[in-house]
């Protein structure tokens, strides 16, 4: 087993051996009909993941090359976006629309809570807004966002809806065809990362566009990119055995097989397993007097901003699990060295979490904290079976 620490943070994620093992397969030529069969069942895992009834797009980069794909290709220069930004990936949008000469307005909630959909309808009604911009969890604060109450308001508005997944997809549910309230209000465009809750080394961004979507890139005569302009990417990704840019091929081999990985759990399952995790390790290191920043009605299922007791050093704390095989993050922003964030997604277990709540009892013991490790596991175990 490669892995000698446990990687809680809010990805990379743990990778599990099979997908070592796809990595590192014998790389074939790009146009090698038996990596074609591997790169197709692998785009097509990517829509029954998104449900789609547009296009799939996996490409070299990260997540951030995804936000930038989603933005370009529906949104052009001069036109207007509104982002609800619920933390620090949520305000990435900002300079990333500035950059290409969109209009941006914001509405930043509070770090820990998330921002009202009469605040977004107000917004919307000033008119003119081509597109939302909405991160279905942000990384910063663990909060996640309620689609229940945004989509209908910002579909209703006439503009796209573009959800940043990246610390979501294949954890909580993100059906393209879903409709929310009513029969033309779907979600437009959701992307991701493979290094999150797929369970993947990074090195891909993963994109679904919805039939409005590909209209409105049709609608524009141009966009500012080449690599990134998704009409150079339609063919390719109908038939991944033509040549526009060579594709990562180790990391497809590594994304089919996440991917499959992900299809055998069965979407259901997998997301009523993060949903119980997440609710898991809080309530568990909450026996420590560890307060999540998010309230567990707006707290993610992939990962928890927690805040410090009383008198804990961040950074101590942290090397000491690091130490013991434990890796998790710090926080970001104004409140660095005040929390410390812990991810709970993609191919990790119960078994991990135990140790993982039972190193970070030790942990504050050793630092002078109480810390009772038998009763926050056994409420860990309790809310994981129950949830
Ligand atoms: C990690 C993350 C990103 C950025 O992804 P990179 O792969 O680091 O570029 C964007 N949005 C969210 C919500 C994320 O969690």
């Amino acid at each position: 087993m490669p892995n000698r620490e446990m990687l809680l943070i809010p990805g990379p994620t743990p990778v599990v051996d099979e997908i070592y093992a796809a990595l590192s397969s014998e790389t074939y030529a790009h146009t090698d009909p038996r990596f074609v069969k591997i790169f197709k069942n692998s785009l097509e895992l990517t829509k029954k993941l998104f449900h789609t009834e547009g296009e799939v797009f996996v490409i070299s980069g990260s997540g951030t090359l995804a936000m930038e794909i989603a933005l370009i290709n529906t949104v052009a220069p001069g036109e207007k976006l509104l982002v609800i930004s619920h933390g620090y990936f949520g305000d990435r949008f900002i300079p990333l629309a500035k950059a290409f000469g969109i209009q941006v307005e914001t509405l930043q909630a509070e770090w820990g809570q998330h921002i009202k959909k009469e605040l977004v309808e107000e917004k919307l009604a000033e008119g003119g807004f081509k597109a939302v911009t909405v991160t279905h969890v942000d990384t910063s604060t663990g909060v996640m966002a309620h689609l229940e109450d945004l989509v209908p308001v910002v579909k209703k508005a006439g503009a796209l809806f573009i959800l940043d997944g990246v610390c979501a997809a294949a954890a909580t549910e993100e059906d393209m065809q879903k409709t929310y309230g009513h029969p033309d209000y779907k979600l437009d465009v959701v992307f991701t990362g493979s290094q999150k809750a797929i369970g993947v080394p990074p090195g891909l961004a993963i994109l679904a566009f919805g039939p409005k979507a590909l209209a409105a890139r049709e609608a524009m005569p141009s966009v500012l990119g080449y690599y990134t302009d998704i009409k150079n990417w339609v063919s390719i990704m109908n038939d991944p055995g033509k040549y526009y840019a060579t594709p990562p091929v180790n990391m497809i081999y590594a994304f089919n097989k996440g991917m499959e990985i992900v299809m055998a759990e069965g979407l259901t399952t997998r997301y009523r397993r993060h949903h119980a995790l997440g609710r898991a390790v809080r309530a568990g290191l909450g026996v420590y007097g560890m307060k999540p920043l998010a309230s567990e009605e707006v707290a993610a299922p992939t990962l928890s901003c927690i805040l410090y007791p009383e008198g804990v050093n961040d950074a101590e704390f942290r090397s000491r699990l690091a130490a013991k095989g434990m890796v998790i993050a710090g926080s970001l922003a104004s409140l660095a060295g005040k929390a410390f964030r812990i991810g709970h997604m993609g191919n990790v277990t119960e078994e991990m979490f135990v140790k993982a709540i039972e190193l970070v009892g030790e942990t504050l013991k050793e630092m002078g904290t109480d810390a009772n490790i038998g009763e926050a596991v056994d409420k860990f175990k309790e809310i994981y079976h129950s949830a």
